[in-house]
């Protein structure tokens, strides 16, 4: 069966399939100028409330079909394929459920991610735990529910023999492997360099014998994992990943003399357009990439996982933010919101590798048009950094404007990050009425000032004047 759905493809379809996708975007783009609306004339960003992080229910639900019928076009019918959503994306549980009732499951990499995946009820056979450091209690329970497990190193590795004794694990476990074939454009989210901290190094000395060797001497060993890395890996290096991870598979089952390896985990990765409202690379070209590289990937002998993460659900987020106040300083207008290092850590400590596309409406939440000012626009932070946006051109703002910042469905809100004692905002979904309007739903009430206090040992206070040390005879 192999190839035929690629012979089917002509130029033709392909013109169509963009067609198809700029419509999405288009369309997700006006239910998010509907949803900014909405939200402001149903009081949801206000004065009390100056800072939200909004979903789009559809956006999410498409970007999973999108997801799921690129890779059903380049399998045969009845290949097992398991899409793993990275939780540390957006953990969030009831995102987590959508994503679960649109047949997506969960990769987790630290007991807290479990916790939610279970909570949203991702079923265990489609749960996959994946962490650096996982301890001997979390392995245990992995095991205990099913859970697939990488390990990630031989010392890992170690432990997991002991858990699993002379039993046979119900779990499918496999290797994370390095297949060091070199980073992106940003450091911090390459993980497939020479020396990068996640997996087995493949090219070290000595390394590919000793998996190769951990394989035969373990029948219960029966997956194989990458992830060579996020945001910044060009398609063709994330392509030479998998390529490298499947020819390790094929030559450890040929020793095997069976096919012991019977699924590839191919982690997640594609990157996102954070430069405009266009979804690129889509998920059907980096499947068509993937079956034209390694075509033996895709005849059929290999179940799949993925672990795609920031490009199933940044786009499908909005983070929206009041002007509190505007000034000027050194002749450059700054907007003043309450959208800052908080809610987008890495745009704001590293403003040249991860910008963000910004857009001003005004205090109704009508698109604010008009000749653009360069302004920058400022968090609530107390550090001079703490800015969304130095320089950019927008419509000038004025107090009560608000801002969203686009693209922020991963990584972003919901990666809260408690500087200034500034509180985790409330997380809305939001989809069409069918009326003409729009209906949320609360994803993550706001943190209170009450639990700020709680979380930061209020129920403690006298602890430390409470902590005398004896006193020493003749003081
Ligand atoms: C972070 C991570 C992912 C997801 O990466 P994205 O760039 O968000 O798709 C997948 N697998 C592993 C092991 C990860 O650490």
């Amino acid at each position: 069966m192999g190839d035929g759905h690629r012979v089917r493809e002509d130029a033709g379809s392909d013109g169509l399939r963009r067609m198809q996708e700029e419509d999405t975007d288009g369309a997700r783009a006006a239910r998010r100028d509907e949803a900014v609306r909405a939200a402001v004339d149903q009081g949801l960003l206000g004065p009390d409330s100056p800072l939200v992080g909004l979903l789009d229910v559809t956006g999410i639900r498409e970007s999973a079909a999108r997801l799921k019928a690129a890779f059903t076009e380049v399998t045969p019918p009845g290949t097992p394929v398991l899409h793993a959503f990275a939780v540390k994306a957006t953990p969030l549980v009831p995102v987590l459920r959508l994503l679960a009732e649109e047949g997506i499951g969960a990769e987790v990499a630290s007991p807290g991610e479990l916790a939610l995946a279970r909570a949203a009820g991702v079923p265990a056979a489609c749960t996959v735990l994946d962490s650096p450091a996982k301890t001997t209690a979390e392995l245990r329970e992995a095991l205990a529910l099913g859970i697939a497990v990488n390990a990630d190193s031989p010392q890992e590795l170690a432990r997991i023999d002991s858990l699993v004794g002379s039993s046979v694990p119900r779990s499918p476990l496999g290797i994370r492997v390095n297949p060091q074939v070199g980073g992106g454009s940003i450091g911090a989210t390459s993980t497939a360099t020479a020396t990068s901290k996640f997996g087995v190094a493949l090219r070290d000395e000595g390394a590919r014998a000793w998996v190769v060797q951990a394989y035969l001497d373990r029948p219960w060993l029966t997956r194989l994992h990458a992830h060579t890395g996020s945001q910044g890996i060009p398609l063709d290096l994330l392509a030479r990943g998998v390529a490298e991870t499947y020819a390790l598979a094929e030559e450890i089952n040929e020793r095997a003399g069976r096919r012991q390896i019977d699924t590839l985990d191919i982690g997640g990765g594609l990157p996102v357009n954070f430069a405009g409202e266009e979804t690129t690379p889509t998920y059907g070209q980096y499947a068509r990439l993937l079956a034209e590289a390694v075509p033996g990937l895709f005849d059929g002998r290999y179940g799949l996982v993925t672990e795609f993460g920031r490009s199933l659900m940044a786009k499908q987020g909005t983070l929206l933010t009041r002007v509190e106040y505007t000034k000027s300083a050194g002749g450059r207008p700054v907007a003043v919101t309450h959208a800052g290092v908080q809610v987008a850590t890495r745009t704001v400590y590293a403003p040249q590798a991860w910008p963000l596309r910004l857009a001003a409406y005004d205090a109704k939440g009508r698109p604010k048009t008009g000749p653009e000012v360069v302004q920058d626009i400022a968090g609530p932070a107390c550090f001079a950094g703490d800015l969304l946006a130095e320089a950019r051109a927008l419509a000038p703002l004025e107090p009560g404007d608000v801002v969203a910042a686009l693209d922020t469905g991963a990584y972003y809100f919901a990666h809260h990050y408690a500087y200034n004692s500034l509180p985790r905002p409330a997380v809305y979904g939001y989809t069409p009425d069918g009326r003409g309007g729009v209906a949320f739903a609360t994803v993550r009430e706001p943190q209170t000032v009450a639990e700020i206090v709680a979380e930061a040992g209020g129920a403690h206070a006298a602890a430390l004047t409470a902590l005398h040390a004896p006193e020493r005879p003749g003081a």
